[in-house]
């Protein structure tokens, strides 16, 4: 075991502080989620958003002795007489040498993989392929950046016959870094896709960038059909040994053909001289390649073809998520019932420990795969992280489990089989909880997520929880250190979910939210949400509620002032209100004329607190009104200025959107207000590419019709079937906030990649399209917006704008959130 004294001298640091010789066991780069125990160590790392020097006292105070930071880290470490410290140039740096170090102790082979797509499907296939042979280890999840990696490497023990790890990059120079900590002994690269990506100056650029991981390896496993891959390996790394796949019959692993039956695809292959054929349960490109990659280091392995081709037979293709969807009896679940192991165990706890809408957590959990621990050790484990979490209750489900029961403190039952605890389930003994299902695959606990789970008809919004921290990291990215942010969750979070947004961003720490209306406070306020909340139109009736559940009014009139005053106490002390000015906008707010009387107002009374002053901007979205914004700016600060004079305290100014965040970022003040490009639109149209997508909303096929030339499709005979077509009815319509607009070819949704066209007009829960020639069976997903076609390409089909289309969508459609 690694002991404190070795890792300040791997990492090249000078201690500046030694207490004791703490074994070095669980590294923590986060402090939001740290494990507490005396063999951890804190990275205090330094970004532009986060210091994490900032939170050194607080991680002392919950029991961490063990930090690594920065030589310019300038508190006195006297205060901290009984831990240790590490002073170092480059804290990240640190964690990739005591990585790389660690790594370099294991002589077990080492395989990587990276490429543009299908780096984590191809792992977990692989290793699901390679279980029963190898104790092997595996990145969580999809865990491959620069921290990723170190995480996943980490994970290394003497058990071990066998490492899986991916590795991702965004930009020149971030490949040797990872390179130098997994040491692939086996390389993988999966498809790289044809754009070139931002960080990158050509995809010949960023081939030559992935293709670095494999520098030292004895082998690279990829398919010779991409010609540019192909080329530049030839001509970069004339040295490199290579075990190639694809339609050219001189690959070591030649596909001769690739046939779409009913429900999948027949494939068969040729390795030395060896016909193997066998089906999968798909027919998509994507896939196909995938497994082909997986099926090639199983040649290259020399497994048996017949242990090859019955691993195939019991692959499925797999959701790699989880989510975190409604449950039956106001419950919450989270569902990520496809794989269990320690380290992706830990990841669904920290996921659960930051869901803030219910107290009440609960697990439902499998035994775990004993690959490189003893029973002993892991079920201990396990138990360590649950209370670490503050897991209210455990149902195991397994036979170890249940062998290990007295491990566990807190309220528990154990159940031998699935089976088991299926017959004796009674669905009243949850409720108002959340709900972590957490199962191998064996264990097959999509059948308790079925039963737990609130029924979702065809038409589900997917919310990708992991693309709204990107993007909440874009818009702070411009913003100083020292700037607050308040997000706008108005009208459901724009469509994607209030209370589950909201939790998220109580957990990256944002400042502040807005809402529209008092009972949107309310309702944030029943979900557990702590944050300070601004209500904007508050009404007369509401604002008891509003003082009630500790909501703060924005005030933009006479009238509203006068009734809010009416109706406080005279006790009350310092009632925080945010004052509107309008500079412009011409919607609320107080004008110029006013200000004189308002100050009058608020230096006569106790009883509030100006808490921000702000106004919003009229056309921060185009360039062509910067001269008009920024005359909004002055008028807003002189009019600051004489409020904050008369008043006599500093109060905190804000005005920029989400387009005036990117646009004018010099005036930024004391805060600014985050709306639209949280959620994935970046409304000056300059940084688009910058942000993800956060949003899916899908549907299925309901029925497929051949419709015959001359026929009509749908009400008012308004789709006309000019030459024979097949139809799809899909699941969704106006009702569900898919406008009617859309009707008669002015709408796509994507079927199995294909773009097809509405037919005739939108009905209230359903529509028809055109799926001529494309391959649809009834039951496939529809996707209506998301990565392609996008909620911005969908808006101008019908010329709105993207909020529009996402706070339309309707209550009814279901929302599933989702983290990688
Ligand atoms: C909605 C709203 C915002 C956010 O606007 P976006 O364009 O979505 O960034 C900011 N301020 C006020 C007052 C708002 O009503």
């Amino acid at each position: 075991m690694l002991l404190f004294k070795e890792l300040a001298e791997v990492v090249k640091g000078k201690i500046g502080n030694f207490y004791h010789n703490y074994p070095v066991v669980h590294l923590l780069f986060d402090s939001r989620k740290i494990v507490s125990s005396l063999s951890s160590v804190f990275f205090a790392i330094k970004s532009d958003r986060r210091d994490g020097h900032d939170f050194i006292k607080e991680l002392y105070e919950k029991g961490i002795r063990q930090f690594v930071v920065l030589k310019t880290y300038t508190v006195s470490l006297e205060r901290y007489s009984d831990a240790n410290f590490v002073l170092v140039d480059d804290t990240i740096e640190a964690i990739q040498d005591l990585t790389a170090y660690y790594r370099s102790q294991f002589r077990i082979p080492i395989i990587a993989i990276t490429g543009s797509n299908g780096k984590t499907i191809v792992k977990e296939w692989i290793s699901q392929l390679l279980a029963d042979k190898y104790k092997l280890v595996k990145s969580p999840r999809s865990y491959n950046s620069q921290l990723g990696v170190p995480i996943s490497v980490w994970q290394l023990n003497e058990q071990h016959e066998l490492g899986l790890f991916e590795a991702g990059i965004s930009k020149r120079g971030e490949m040797e870094k990872l390179e130098r900590i997994i040491r692939p002994d086996i390389g993988i690269l999966t498809n790289v896709g044809t754009a070139h990506d931002e960080g990158f100056r050509s995809r010949e650029e960023k081939i030559l960038e992935k293709l670095k991981l494999f520098v030292h390896s004895k082998i690279l496993i990829y398919n010779t059909d991409q010609e540019e891959v192909k080329n530049i390996l030839e001509r970069e790394f004339p040295n490199l040994n290579t075990f190639t796949w694809g339609t050219n019959p001189k690959n070591h692993v030649f596909v001769k053909e690739v046939k779409e039956i009913s429900g999948g695809s027949r494939i068969t292959v040729q390795n030395k001289n060896h016909d193997l054929s066998f089906t999968v349960p798909f027919s998509d490109q994507a896939s196909i390649q995938n497994i082909l990659q997986a099926l090639t280091l199983l040649f290259y392995l020399e497994v048996p073809a017949d242990e090859i081709s019955n691993g195939i037979k019991k692959l499925q293709p797999l959701g790699m998520r989880m989510e975190l969807k409604g449950g039956i009896n106001s419950c919450h679940i989270i569902d990520d019932a496809y794989s269990n192991d320690i380290a992706s165990l830990a990841i669904a706890l920290q996921f659960l420990d930051q869901q803030k809408q219910k107290n009440k957590h609960t697990v439902i959990l499998s035994d775990l795969p004993e690959s490189g621990m003893s029973p002993e050790q892991l079920y201990s484990e396990v138990a360590t992280l649950l209370k670490s979490r503050n897991i209210g209750r455990l149902i195991g489900i397994g036979k170890s489990l249940a062998l290990h029961k007295d491990k566990f403190e807190l309220p528990s039952e154990f159940y031998k089989t699935t089976e088991d605890f299926l017959s004796s389930l009674n669905t009243e003994s949850f409720s108002q909880e959340i709900i972590l299902i957490k199962g191998a695959r064996s264990f097959r606990f999509e059948r308790i997520v079925a039963l737990l789970s609130e029924k979702v008809h065809g038409t589900v919004l997917e919310v990708n929880l992991d693309a709204l921290g990107h993007n909440l990291n874009y818009y702070r990215s411009f913003l100083n250190h020292g700037t607050k942010i308040m997000v706008m969750v108005k009208a459901f979070a724009y469509g994607s979910g209030s209370s589950e947004v909201a939790g998220l961003l109580q957990f990256h720490k944002v400042d502040y939210l807005g809402v529209a209306y008092t009972d949107e406070g309310v309702q944030l306020r029943n979900q557990g949400i702590s944050l300070p909340i601004m209500v904007m139109n508050p009404s007369r009736e509401s604002f008891e509620k509003i003082l009630q559940y500790n909501l703060e009014p924005e005030i933009y009139s006479f009238k509203t002032l006068q009734e809010l005053l009416d109706l406080l106490p005279q006790d009350t002390k310092r009632l925080r209100i945010h004052i509107k000015l309008d500079t412009g906008m011409h919607r609320l707010g107080y004008e110029e004329k006013d200000i004189e009387q308002l100050i009058g107002i608020l230096t006569s009374d106790s009883r509030i607190k100006v808490q921000t002053i702000f106004t919003h901007l009229a056309g921060a979205d185009d360039s062509c009104f910067n001269e008009f914004s920024l005359s909004q700016l002055t008028l807003f600060n002189s009019m600051a200025d004489r409020i904050e004079t008369a008043i006599g305290y500093k109060v905190i100014r804000h005005a920029l959107n989400s387009a005036g965040i990117v646009r004018f970022p010099e005036h930024q003040m004391d805060m600014v207000r985050l709306g639209i490009g949280l959620y994935g639109v970046e409304a000056t149209s300059t940084g688009q590419h910058k942000l993800m997508p956060i949003g899916t909303l899908k549907t299925t096929i309901s029925q497929i019709k051949e419709i015959k030339q001359g026929d009509t499709v749908g009400y008012s005979r308004k789709g006309i079937v000019e030459k024979n077509k097949k139809v799809a009815t899909i699941a969704i319509g106006y009702a569900d906030g898919f406008n009617r607009r859309f009707s008669n070819g002015v709408g796509k949704v994507l079927i199995n990649g294909s773009l097809c066209p509405i037919i005739g007009n939108v009905c209230m829960d359903m529509c028809m399209v055109d799926v001529t020639g494309v391959a649809a069976n009834e039951g496939d997903e529809v996707i209506i917006f998301g990565a392609h076609p996008t909620i911005i390409e969908h808006a101008k089909a019908i010329g709105t704008i993207p909020y529009e289309i996402l706070t339309s969508i309707s209550q009814r459609v279901k929302r599933i959130f989702f983290s990688e």
